[in-house]
Parts: C-alpha cells; sequence; structure tokens
C-alpha cells in the first residue's frame, strides 16, 4: 500500500479569496467529508489532502486553505503558486464585497503565476444561504457566470454545508454535481 500511495500523482490545488467566504469549510467538506462544526480562523496555510481514483488512477488531492489576511501572505505568496495546477477562486453568494474582492485576488494570481496558464475556477459558496425571494445582499448567478466567462474560469456553485454543488455554464443547462464522498 505504502508504495502504492508513494506512486501517486500529486495535484496541488489553491483555494484563495476574502476570509470567511468558506475556503476552510469547503476544503474539510472535499477531505473528510464533513462540515466541521466550528472553524478557526486560518493562519498562513493549511494543507488537506484527499486520495482519489480517477479511471483507475490514484490521484492525491492536496489543498492549500489560505487565510485572506494580507498580513499573512507577502512573505509565503509565491510559495503558494509554484508548481499549482489549479486555483479555486471562492466568494460568498450572500456578500457581494467577497466577490468584488475577486479582482484582487485575480490579480495576485497574475502577479505570481509567471505566466503559467493555470486552470482556475470560480466557486460562489453558501448557495444554502440564497434566497430567492430577494435579490439585493446577494450575488447574481448570471452576473457570476459572465465573470467566469471574462476571465476564462468554469463556474460552480457550491454549499460546503449542505453538500450542494452546481456547475453553472446558463448554456447547456445547469447541472447538479455531487461530492464524490
Ligand atoms: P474562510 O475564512 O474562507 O476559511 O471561511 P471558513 O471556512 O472559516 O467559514 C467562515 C464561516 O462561514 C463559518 O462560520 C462557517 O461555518 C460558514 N460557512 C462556510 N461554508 C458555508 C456554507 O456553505 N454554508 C453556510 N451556511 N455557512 C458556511
Ligand atoms: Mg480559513
Amino acid at each position: 500500500v505504502s508504495s502504492l500511495l508513494t506512486r501517486c500523482r500529486t495535484f496541488k490545488v489553491l483555494v484563495i479569496g476574502d476570509s470567511g467566504v468558506g475556503k476552510t469549510c469547503l476544503t474539510h467538506r472535499l477531505c473528510a467529508g464533513q462540515f466541521p462544526s466550528r472553524v478557526e480562523a486560518t493562519i498562513g496555510v493549511d494543507f488537506r489532502e484527499r486520495l482519489l481514483d480517477i479511471d483507475g488512477e490514484r490521484i492525491k488531492l492536496q489543498l492549500w486553505d489560505t487565510a485572506g489576511q494580507e498580513r499573512f501572505r507577502k512573505s509565503m505568496v509565491q510559495h503558494y503558486y509554484r508548481n499549482v495546477h489549479a486555483v479555486l477562486f471562492v466568494y460568498d453568494v450572500t456578500c457581494p464585497a467577497s466577490f468584488s474582492g475577486l479582482i484582487a485576488w485575480i490579480e495576485e494570481c497574475r502577479r505570481n503565476s509567471l505566466g503559467q496558464e493555470i486552470p482556475r475556477f470560480l466557486v460562489g459558496n453558501k448557495s444554502d444561504l440564497r434566497d430567492s425571494s430577494r435579490t439585493s445582499g446577494q450575488v447574481c448567478q448570471e452576473r457570476a457566470m459572465s465573470f467566469a466567462k471574462a476571465h476564462g474560469m468554469m463556474f460552480f456553485e457550491t454549499s460546503a454545508k449542505n453538500l450542494q454543488m452546481k456547475r453553472v455554464n446558463g448554456q447547456r443547462g445547469d447541472r447538479e454535481v455531487s461530492y464524490q464522498q
């Protein structure tokens, strides 16, 4: 078993976005299969790993759960982007400021990825809190979808809390995708 584990390919995925959008809960959900009852604010970066079987190949998904606060980032940020396979840009669908904040994260990614083409994903989290009876104070899906298109990202809405995950692309109909437990 141990030789199998050491031989599997590792995919490094960076999870980026403002404080409080649910990055820690999402990575916890993906790796531990649970919504944590209590989360501490992340300091610097936490790593979580998950082994996946994809088409018969063993893949190690390594999630880098980063802290949003600028003061933790300065010295570390180049390490975050080194050899990264994908970046998840997370916002909170009930917090428009976290959506506006993405511009700065995209800029950080651009500055640090040194010309590499990194696959990037837009993730609107806390979809369980979306209230369809009102529009103010929420990030509308169409707006996020065009933002994703403009930046060449795939767009998902998720809830780390109740396991929703939906790919939103507006064209071929949106699909519910389930988390692999
Ligand atoms: P981070 O700063 O981006 O790592 O955010 P955290 O993962 O620490 O989550 C911040 C707060 O949002 C916590 O109180 C979580 O319980 C809550 N939270 C995270 N994801 C969800 C979600 O999908 N739905 C709801 N309702 N709350 C969430
Ligand atoms: Mg965190």
